[in-house]
């Protein structure tokens, strides 16, 4: 049984193709510059590789081309569509209505636009996408929607409202979402799994820490609390997003320079976080490089994230009375031992103790606590591809 897992934005789309009876990979591959001229790159698993500049001037194009790659490339891995017994889509807002996964049907298309207001970047792209992966592969294939938000609608209402009028919650439906549910859903699966425990008896505190960032409590086997919150702007600062911060910054700045609301959404989303400190990158690597060169507004930011990092961690500690597992993955959670050795560091007064070689891995599933350490710490790559493909199983399966 092979399944299609979609990620698609505005002008890529991002795709894997796993089959189901090992959960591997048989490719995946990436369209980028939709809408503007169009490139594929894919990837077969035994290293056939295709690539090519074709015109995409829609989704439509895209994903065509993605068949073409699939079934008649040199790097080709399936002969016909009949091979596929579904797609599934990741999604990033799914709001209060969306409190799992589903199939795709008119409704659910309908509702995933209607929240594009929540996620203008992301849900009319994919909207776009799924229109347009239905033209290209039919009806007869089922096609699955999974959302990021999903696996924090447990949160309940203390975690979730802001002290704001309450009619802006009725009316307009502000509150706190989260983002990166599948990652965090997975990471905390693969915990109970290396404790070998019940996910219901653990507490457990996930840090998916790329580009963007969040930071999940996960008690009783569900969300309680993250740091992402209406949007993916909010919690601690990342690679260009400001993280949370004194709203009345934003309106003096906004007073001073004479800028709009939607100025002011550009500046917290793109050009903030550890590219608006440093002024060097948003890329991690190329800040700490810098801070190693004695770039002080580069240490500055490496700082911030990392004591903004340990005090959520903290601070979820707080709301659940306790942790037992803590653990580390994306792009920066999974490569960088300095932050990892900051954060345990400053856990030391209860009972956190790292084994520093273990600490030292890059990219691979490892526990890095020591055996006497009262929290047991990990690393844990994420994989939301697999995630969304072993949803999309399920609910086909129901
Ligand atoms: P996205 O959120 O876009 O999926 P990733 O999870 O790939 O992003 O994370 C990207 C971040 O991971 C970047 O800031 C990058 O610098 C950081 N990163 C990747 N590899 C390393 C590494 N070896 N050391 C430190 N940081 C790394």
């Amino acid at each position: 049984m092979k399944i299609f897992v979609v990620n698609a934005g505005s002008s890529s789309l991002k795709y894997q193709l796993i089959d189901m009876e090992n959960e591997s990979v048989l490719a995946k591959g990436l369209c980028e510059r939709i809408g503007v001229t169009g490139a594929i790159s894919h990837k077969a698993a035994d290293g056939r590789e295709y690539k090519a500049e074709t015109p995409m001037p829609t989704h439509s194009e895209a994903f065509e081309a993605v068949v073409y790659a699939l079934m008649k490339s040199d790097a080709k891995v399936i002969d016909s569509f009949d091979e596929i017994s579904a797609i599934g889509h990741r999604i990033v807002q799914g709001g209060a209505v969306f409190k799992g996964s589903c199939l795709v049907n008119d409704k659910v298309i309908e509702q995933i636009s209607e929240l594009g207001a929540m996620a203008p970047l992301h849900n009319p792209a994919h909207v776009i996408a799924i229109k347009a992966c239905i033209k290209t592969f039919g009806e007869k294939i089922p096609q699955v929607v999974v959302f990021d938000t999903s696996f924090h609608q447990t949160m309940p209402p203390k975690a979730y409202m802001y002290a704001l009028p309450y009619e802006y919650y009725e009316r307009l439906d502000v509150r706190k979402y989260g983002a990166h549910g599948t990652s965090h859903h997975f990471v905390s699966d693969r915990v109970a799994v290396l404790e070998n425990k019940d996910k219901k008896d653990l507490k457990i505190i996930t840090c998916h820490l790329g580009n963007g960032c969040s930071i999940t409590a996960i008690k009783d086997g569900v969300c309680v609390d993250t740091s992402m919150g209406f949007t993916p702007l909010d919690g601690f600062m990342m690679g260009t997003r400001s993280g949370s911060l004194d709203p009345s910054a934003l309106t003096y700045i906004a007073e001073k320079d004479n800028l709009s609301a939607a100025d002011i959404n550009t500046i917290c989303n793109k050009k903030s976080g550890m590219l608006g400190v440093s002024g060097v990158s948003n890329d991690n690597r190329d800040v700490a490089a810098a801070a190693e060169a004695g770039n002080e507004r580069a240490r500055l930011a490496i700082d911030m994230q990392r004591y903004q990092i340990l005090k959520f961690i903290g601070s979820y500690i707080a709301a659940m009375n306790g942790v037992d597992a803590i653990a580390f993955t994306g792009g920066i959670g999974e490569n960088d031992p300095e932050l990892r050795k900051y954060v345990c560091e400053n856990l030391k007064y209860m009972g956190v103790k790292i084994d520093i070689d273990a600490n030292k891995c890059r990219g691979k599933e490892i526990k890095i606590s020591t055996d006497d350490s009262l929290v047991d710490v990990f690393v844990i790559p994420t994989n939301e591809e697999l995630a969304i493909a072993r949803d999309t199983l399920r609910i086909i399966s129901e």
